[in-house]
């Protein structure tokens, strides 16, 4: 039995993509992973308040979104199946691909949403405070009561924690921003909007070694990198912006990737180097990772995908 879609991952890309895969009519098998990668539903599944997803003016929590997505997939006949791809092999037609449930499909067409993984420190006390004070994301997270005129820290010196201590500013008296050695690596305009900006404060040389608090983030430790000295910084968020890692350990040696690792995408299209596979949301991704991103390009896939089956006019359609 040959798939005519299977898609692996089940953030808002995948979902999407299969609800607009049945609403084409086309029969699709979704591996929405199990927990390589993190939890079915992606990185939504991991957030509290959603508040910029349009359609919901009074905001959503993450996991209930994902929960509708799934809904509105299954509703148009998507097969799901909670299980990790453990291998695929794309020189091969159709191809082949491996669940860890030692399920093996064959597709004659594979829409790739696996996300990214936000990069974590995992200090001492992130597990508690994860979503009471500590998070990955400050657009996600930024407007949480928890941070209105507190004094905050950002971890990183690239673009992501330039843009989120920037963010943060909306909200937070204070932003500090906690950068392990002397240097940022944002871009210059970037760079000049912290130096300039009155409530950033740029700690050089600073790592954070432990977060504290009761019920909530209270204080963390950091711990000067060059001198090794100690001190506590009364911050009631921390927010992680030491990049992201793309899940794609599977496709290595298969796609074309960047040199961060995220799937090389061609044009404006979410096609990949091989006809009959493309990638959509956060693994083709480094700038935007934003949740209606995901799902626009999720919606792009599956359109390519269909006009592409269509033209092999390979594909067997089922009454939804
Ligand atoms: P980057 O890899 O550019 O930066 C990561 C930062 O985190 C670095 O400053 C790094 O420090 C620091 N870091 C990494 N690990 C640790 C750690 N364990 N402890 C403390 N600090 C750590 O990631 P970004 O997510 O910022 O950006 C990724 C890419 O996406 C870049 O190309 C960026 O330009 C792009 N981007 C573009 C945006 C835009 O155009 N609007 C917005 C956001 C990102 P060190 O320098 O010492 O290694």
């Amino acid at each position: 039995m040959v798939e005519n879609l299977v898609i692996i991952g089940s953030g808002p890309a995948g979902y999407t993509a299969a609800i607009y895969a049945g609403r084409a009519q086309l029969k699709t098998l979704v591996f929405e992973g199990f927990c390589v990668g993190g939890i079915p539903g992606g990185q939504l599944m991991t957030t509290t308040e959603v508040e910029n997803y349009p359609g919901f003016s009074e905001g959503v929590q993450g996991p209930k979104l994902m929960q509708q997505m799934r809904q509105q997939a299954l509703r148009w006949g998507a097969m799901l199946i909670t299980d990790d791809v453990i291998a695929v092999d794309f020189t091969q037609y159709p191809f082949a691909i491996a669940s860890a449930d030692l399920l093996e499909v064959k597709a004659r067409a594979v829409i790739i949403c696996t996300g990214a993984t936000a990069k974590r420190l995992h200090l001492p006390g992130e597990e508690k405070f994860w979503n009471n004070g500590i998070s990955a994301c400050a657009i996600c997270d930024g407007a949480n009561p928890l941070f209105e005129n507190a004094e905050i820290a950002v971890v990183g010196g690239g673009d992501s924690a330039v843009e989120e201590a920037l963010y943060l500013t909306k909200y937070a008296r204070k932003v500090h921003l906690l950068v392990r050695s002397v240097r940022l690596r944002a871009s210059k305009t970037m760079q000049e909007r912290v130096f300039n900006h009155t409530q950033i404060h740029i700690h050089w040389h600073s790592s954070p070694i432990s977060a504290h608090g009761d019920k909530v983030l209270r204080r963390v430790q950091i711990r000067n990198t060059q001198t090794g000295a100690v001190s506590n910084l009364p911050v009631g968020g921390l927010f992680y912006a030491i990049g992201h890692t793309p899940n794609t350990q599977l496709f290595q040696d298969q796609l074309e990737l960047d040199e961060a690792g995220y799937i090389k995408t061609q044009g404006k299209s979410t096609a990949t180097n091989i006809p009959g596979i493309w990638a959509a949301g956060d693994v083709q991704d480094r700038v935007y990772r934003q949740a209606i991103t995901a799902a626009g390009t999720g919606c792009m896939a599956a359109l390519e995908a269909e006009r592409w089956l269509s033209e092999q006019r390979s594909f067997v359609t089922f009454a939804v």
